[in-house]
């Protein structure tokens, strides 16, 4: 229906928007916008791929986009803020799932019509199998050790990276053969599939629940970079360029997400932290934690003249963000002055605290990153940590046998005073007792936080 000439120049715009929306996700001010952009981009690559669509007919496209169009919009709707990650796991493994079935289709169609595909053609056509079917199986995993489905522990047994490396072994060597030999029998590509499935299966059971998000996002990648595989092989640009931008965003977000655990990639993926989580860290015998009350903590809200809020997936979880922002403006208008702490894996997705604290309008310039923040405890009159555990644990400092030794966190134990409100004792994701519950300046303030905040709003205000 449009000529090839327009349809490319139409796929080059909407590989500008993709890329000019990225470029806006870099700052909360400008994500929004950034992610309207980029959606626009995509609708435009599928209106115009649907009209120069040659193979399918509309009917079964419009089938298509109504049985997933209605499946994703209940998804969205539905999924809590805090069950995100699995659900980004499950349409990461859908968009794996895609690529390995698009690049099977054309590799049974090639077969059917007697066709040789060239080398560079056989060779995505392999890797689209491969990384897809990783995808698709990784992720269903990743998910279920979310949904706590199956154990979130990693699970390994002896000679577990001997099998994978042999299993990998035998897939490049049956891609080779089935590149190499074209006539090769096809019982060779459907081995080649199930293995594939099964890789993705044994890569992700070793690792432990707590890298899961690291996990998703490389699982992310793989996604993007099965889809510009697939790509390759039908000969679409835009699918190359977005598959590439999937995959080289899902890689840069791992590292970063890594960075802030300070471990590296490698030994996220095959340290199999997790295992034996928690068996190394200090317990608590014998240390007693102060306690305060609502009254107290409201006074010394009141008073102070230095703030810092350290948010955390307990205050995600008690979907606390408005009445944080209510305390915030409390203590602003009596002369305070309140920043908020945001850890890069504060929550249990990156940006959690960001996109919860932007939908209360905290505005943007209260919201310090760690390396920013962290110079500012030590002359802080009150540390307020909500549903914050590990990201304020100096055991990642001070012990070096506890598993999170070594991970940047921000500094709550060296404010003049810090308040830790939580519901009770409970250790937080990585499963490890925190010494800042019992240290000299720390006093607890039980309670659910939302519960708490809204009766430290209308303490303060009494104040
Ligand atoms: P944590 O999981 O360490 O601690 C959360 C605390 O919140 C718990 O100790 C819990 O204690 C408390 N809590 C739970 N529900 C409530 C409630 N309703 N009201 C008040 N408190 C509540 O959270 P952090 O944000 O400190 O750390 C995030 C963890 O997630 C880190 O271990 C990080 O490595 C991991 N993670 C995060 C990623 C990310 O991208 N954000 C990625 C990878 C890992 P209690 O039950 O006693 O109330």
């Amino acid at each position: 229906m449009i000529s090839t000439s327009v349809e490319r120049l139409l796929y080059l715009v909407a590989t500008v928007l993709f890329i000019t929306g990225l470029k806006q996700l870099q700052s909360p001010e400008t994500a929004r916008r950034g992610n309207q952009v980029s959606a626009l981009g995509m609708l435009l690559a599928i209106i115009v791929t649907l009209l120069s669509t040659k193979t399918v007919t509309y009917a079964t496209i419009a089938a298509g986009l109504l049985v997933g169009g209605a499946l994703g919009l209940y998804m969205a709707r539905s999924v809590k803020m805090t069950s995100m990650p699995q659900m980004v796991a499950l349409l990461n493994g859908v968009g794996g799932g895609s690529s390995l079935l698009v690049a099977t289709a054309e590799f049974l169609h090639l077969q059917q019509t007697g066709a040789t595909a060239s080398v560079d053609v056989a060779l995505s056509t392999h890797l689209g199998v491969l990384i897809g079917a990783v995808t698709l199986t990784g992720s269903a995993i990743a998910w279920a050790k979310l949904q706590e489905v199956m154990t979130g522990k990693a699970i390994v047994f002896g000679g577990q990276k001997t099998v994978n490396a042999l299993l990998f072994a035998v897939i490049v060597a049956l891609a080779s053969w089935l590149i190499v030999v074209p006539t090769a029998p096809l019982w060779a590509f459907y081995a080649l599939i199930g293995l594939s499935l099964l890789i993705g299966v044994l890569l992700v059971i070793p690792i432990g629940g707590a890298d899961m998000p690291v996990v998703i996002s490389l699982l992310n990648s793989y996604s993007g970079i099965a889809a510009a595989m697939t790509g390759f092989v039908i000969k679409s640009e835009v699918l190359v360029v977005s598959g590439a931008l999937v995959g080289s965003s899902g890689i840069i977000l791992s590292q970063i997400m890594c960075k802030a655990m300070n471990r590296s990639l490698s030994n996220v993926l095959f340290g199999a932290f997790g295992a034996a989580a928690g068996k190394s860290s200090k317990t608590a015998e014998g240390l007693v934690a102060k306690t305060t009350n609502v009254e107290e903590a409201a006074l010394q809200l009141a008073y102070a003249q230095t703030v810092i809020v350290v948010p955390g997936y307990g205050l995600a979880v008690a979907q606390a963000q408005h009445q944080v922002r209510e305390l915030m403006d409390l203590v602003e208008k009596r002369g305070g002055s309140v920043k908020f702490a945001i850890h890069p894996v504060a929550g249990r997705m990156p940006g959690h605290m960001n996109v919860l604290l932007a939908e209360a309008n905290i505005p943007y310039d209260k919201l310090l990153d760690m390396d920013d923040i962290n110079p500012e405890f030590e002359r802080t009159d009150v540390c307020l940590v909500i549903g914050a555990n590990d990201v304020v644990n100096p055991a990642a400092r001070t012990d070096p046998s506890s598993p999170i030794f070594g991970m940047p966190i921000l500094n709550a134990d060296l404010a003049k005073r810090c308040i830790v409100m939580k519901r009770g004792m409970s250790a937080g994701f990585a499963g490890i007792e925190n010494e800042l519950f019992y240290g000299e300046r720390t006093q607890m303030l039980f309670g659910d936080a939302k519960g708490t905040l809204s009766k430290l709003v209308a303490e303060v205000k009494q104040v």
